[in-house]
């Protein structure tokens, strides 16, 4: 990797506020904010209509030939495109949510977005949230940080989200798709959700997201300060 860029990797579970914690930290450290879960779920949205079974690599692999998958960033607002569509709204469902959780299991979809993702750091200063940054996408990041907070929490905070946004939702069955998802992501044998061992912990169970923030870049300033 270029040495002259900046990157901070930020793995986590499902709900731990990694994409809200990790744009804000990105806008106040001035650098480009890549949420690699859009990735992820672009794909599965896309097996999904293509009426492909999310379980089967073969059938991910021919839904996946000829498909276009990319990342861009208008006025620092992210905005990832499948097949030319803008479909940045489309894929926060809870039913896209868990798609990509299981094409996110496969090789060869992991395979595909490995470059796109290595490209970004190379040329910008980055903050990338995801699940295998600072395991696999960036081992030599300049920072890593594991953020996590409590299963219960996490799901309350989801619930809270769908609730703001107009979406029926029921508590238990956002811990079951929230644990389920930890489940999946951690027990997959490629690229598994695990803290590298050089990440910084960061437990925000009993912060609220303000703090959380200002915990997050003050832990990446403590860090490049070394
Ligand atoms: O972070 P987000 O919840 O948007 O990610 C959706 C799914 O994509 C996760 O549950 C995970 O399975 C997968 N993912 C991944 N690797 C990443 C980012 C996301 O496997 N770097």
């Amino acid at each position: 990797m270029d040495s002259k860029m900046i990157s901070v990797a930020i793995d986590g579970p499902a709900g731990a506020g990694k994409s809200t914690i990790a744009r804000k930290a990105a806008e106040a450290l001035g650098y480009l904010y890549v949420d690699t879960g859009a990735l992820y779920r672009a794909i599965g949205l896309h097996v999904l209509r293509a009426g492909k079974s999310t379980g089967s690599e073969d059938e991910i692999r021919s839904a996946m030939e000829g498909m276009s998958v990319e990342l861009t960033h208008e006025e620092g607002v992210q905005h990832v495109y499948l097949n030319g569509e803008d479909v940045s709204g489309l894929i926060r469902t809870p039913e896209v949510s868990m798609a990509a959780s299981d094409v996110s299991a496969k090789p060869a979809v992991r395979e595909r977005l490995l470059e796109l993702q290595r490209s970004l750091a190379r040329t910008h200063h980055v903050i990338m949230d995801g699940r295998d940054i600072g395991t696999v996408v960036l081992p030599e990041a300049t920072v890593k940080i594991y953020l996590t907070a409590d299963a219960g929490v996490r799901a309350q905070r989801r619930y809270l989200e769908l609730v703001e946004k107009g979406e029926a939702a029921e508590y238990e069955s956002v811990l079951q798709d929230v644990i389920r998802r930890d489940e999946n992501d951690m027990n997959r044998p490629i690229a598994p959700l695990r803290r590298a061992d050089d990440a910084i912990l960061v437990d925000t169970t009993n912060y609220n997201l303000e703090e959380s923030i200002q915990l997050v870049i003050n832990t990446v300033r403590a860090a490049l300060a070394e």
